[in-house]
């Protein structure tokens, strides 16, 4: 098992198995040790607990991980990568290499409860945030683009702010764990990345069709970012007399733009609106 990972070590792995980074694969691999510890411990898994790893890669986050976990499902799509990861996990006995795509992985596939973590490959960064809402682990602590992380966090208002934020922060509490600069991967990137702890909201009762119409709403006004809500949601199909009324209902002023609601107005929005429509 290797304690500390470091370049050398990567630069050891890739002589023995002819290993050359796929940059399509986004296969930027984390040099440090303490950083992959942090991730780990960020996680919270215990003895009890099964992981899910997006993108092992060389085992840099799998093997500090299989150290704190129950058990670890590793999904690695790159199969060049299994001879040097299968080495790397060796010693460890509870984890299994899964060689897919973690993006066409059906539900099923999963344990019934598991935290999901990894250092995702940029290239999906968001479909896999989409698909981790859907499949709604206990947690997901992610390494990500700093970017991308900034549009998760990020608050009304701000330029950051998105459909994403949103969709995000309706689901889960969001938070940051850490900054990462990009010093510590190999091959380095162009940018710098944060870890992102995504905790799963439970126990609310949020109505699907009006989940589905706020969202829909959030596609309307999101589209256009720069126009008023009375102009950007007339696109989602409403007449413009019943969004009025809905607006009012909820105590949105229709000169306000997408931008400056928070996931809660846009909730409170949509059911002020389905109620008119039914
Ligand atoms: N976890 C390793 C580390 O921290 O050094 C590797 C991280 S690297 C940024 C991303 C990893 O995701 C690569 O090993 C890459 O091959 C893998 N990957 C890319 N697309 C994937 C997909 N759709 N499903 C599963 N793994 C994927």
């Amino acid at each position: 098992m290797i304690e500390t990972w470091k370049r050398t070590e990567l630069d050891r792995l890739k002589k023995a198995y002819g290993l050359e980074p796929s940059k399509s694969l986004g296969q930027n691999f984390l040099t440090d040790g303490n950083i992959a510890n942090r991730i780990a411990d960020a996680s919270g898994a215990g003895p009890e607990d099964d992981v899910v790893e997006i993108g092992p890669g060389l085992g840099a986050l799998t093997v500090p991980l299989a150290g704190r976990a129950g058990r670890v499902m590793a999904v690695e799509i790159d199969k060049k990568l299994l001879p040097a990861l299968g080495a790397a996990v060796a010693g460890a006995g509870n984890v299994e290499i899964v060689n897919e795509d973690f993006l066409k992985l059906p539900a099923e596939t999963f344990p019934e409860r598991f935290i999901l973590v990894g250092n995702l490959p940029y290239y999906i960064t968001t479909p896999i945030v989409a698909r981790a809402i859907e499949l709604s682990p206990v947690r997901c602590v992610f390494m990500m683009q700093r970017e991308v992380a900034e549009r998760l966090l990020s608050d009304p208002g701000k330029k950051t702010y998105g459909a994403i934020t949103i969709l995000v922060q309706h689901h889960c509490e969001a938070e940051l764990v850490m900054n990462v600069s990009r010093e510590v991967f190999a091959p380095r990137p162009g940018v710098d990345s944060s870890v992102v702890c995504l905790t799963p909201k439970r126990g609310r009762s949020v109505q699907p069709e009006t989940e589905a119409l706020m969202f829909r709403l959030v596609r309307a006004g999101f589209d256009m970012r720069r126009k008023t809500l009375r102009n950007s949601l007339a696109r989602a199909g409403y007449p413009e007399a019943t969004l009025l009324a809905a607006l009012a209902e909820a105590g949105i002023d229709p000169i306000r733009r997408a931008e400056t609601l928070s996931p809660k107005d846009f909730y409170l929005l949509a059911q002020c609106l389905s109620n008119k429509v039914q």
